[in-house]
């Protein structure tokens, strides 16, 4: 990942209001398109120039050959509000995030997040590492990746919750490990949609927590088709599970899990 400030300057005068909409309309529409990472940018003002710091997947996500239609037509919001394009200034690759996946079109992939992750949802099945979501030739759906991101956000805010022993936390297990959940009929179709695009057989995660015994749990079927899924030995020390026919992997209930 590699971490780039972003400079606005103003060419005409202008309202204060009209530049932060426009500027935060921006970023947002870039981060529905995988091309930045995060969801909270602070915007420094410097008499008539305007600064952020942002965190790209790679060296050149900013790529004009990337943006979504929503991207170009925030650019051009921009300069209705006043300001120039934005000037890029590279300052360092971030040393604190995954690096992507060196080969963006692996033998497999999968839909996987965890409650600390920034980085895209779509995973190289051969490595772990994240594949840029703007990588993808087509959209997912209206012009952008902004159903993945969602999709993320709201796995990313069940597991949260469910972390810290929420009221709700069932219910919330239900969402990110159960196939008869919304979240998961949701996540199920944008894999198939994934799929349809790169051409790349596309997974999805079924979290797994609790259960009776390490026996009942390393004895766990597909939840879709039944049958034996377990690996020999787990994947990324994540997932002990995959079911090739239903293409869903899991782990070992966490509880159970040295
Ligand atoms: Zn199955």
């Amino acid at each position: 990942m590699f971490i780039k400030d972003l400079v606005f300057e103003c060419y005409q005068n202008t309202h204060y209001t009209a530049i932060e909409r426009a500027i935060n309309n921006y970023l947002d529409m870039l981060r529905y398109n995988g091309q930045i990472l995060g969801r909270e940018f602070p915007i420094a003002m410097q008499k008539s120039v305007f600064s952020t710091r942002l965190v790209c997947p790679e060296s050149n996500s900013l790529a004009s050959c990337f943006n979504s239609p929503q991207v170009e037509k925030a650019l051009n919001q921009l300069t209705e509000a006043g300001l120039l394009s934005p000037k890029i200034k590279n300052v360092a690759e971030d040393l604190n995030s995954l690096a992507c996946a060196p080969n963006f079109k692996p033998a497999w992939q999968l839909l996987y997040t965890t409650f600390l992750d920034t980085c895209s949802p779509l995973r190289c099945g051969e490595t772990l590492n994240p594949i840029p979501l703007y990588r993808s030739t087509e959209a997912i759906s209206n012009g952008d990746r902004k159903a993945l991101i969602k999709w993320q956000e709201e796995w990313i805010n069940c597991d949260e919750l469910q972390m810290n022993g929420s009221a709700v936390s069932a219910q919330l297990l239900l969402e990110i490990g159960d196939i008869n959940s919304r979240l998961y009929n949701i996540g199920r179709r944008l894999c198939q949609r994934v799929e349809k695009i790169t051409n790349v057989p596309t997974y999805y995660y079924l979290y797994r927590v609790a259960g009776i015994s390490l026996q009942k749990e390393q004895d766990r079927k597909c939840p879709n088709c039944a049958k034996e899924w377990r690996l020999e030995s787990p994947l990324f020390d994540i997932f002990d599970f995959k079911c090739d026919t239903c293409q869903l992997v899991s782990n070992l209930s966490w509880d159970f899990k040295k």
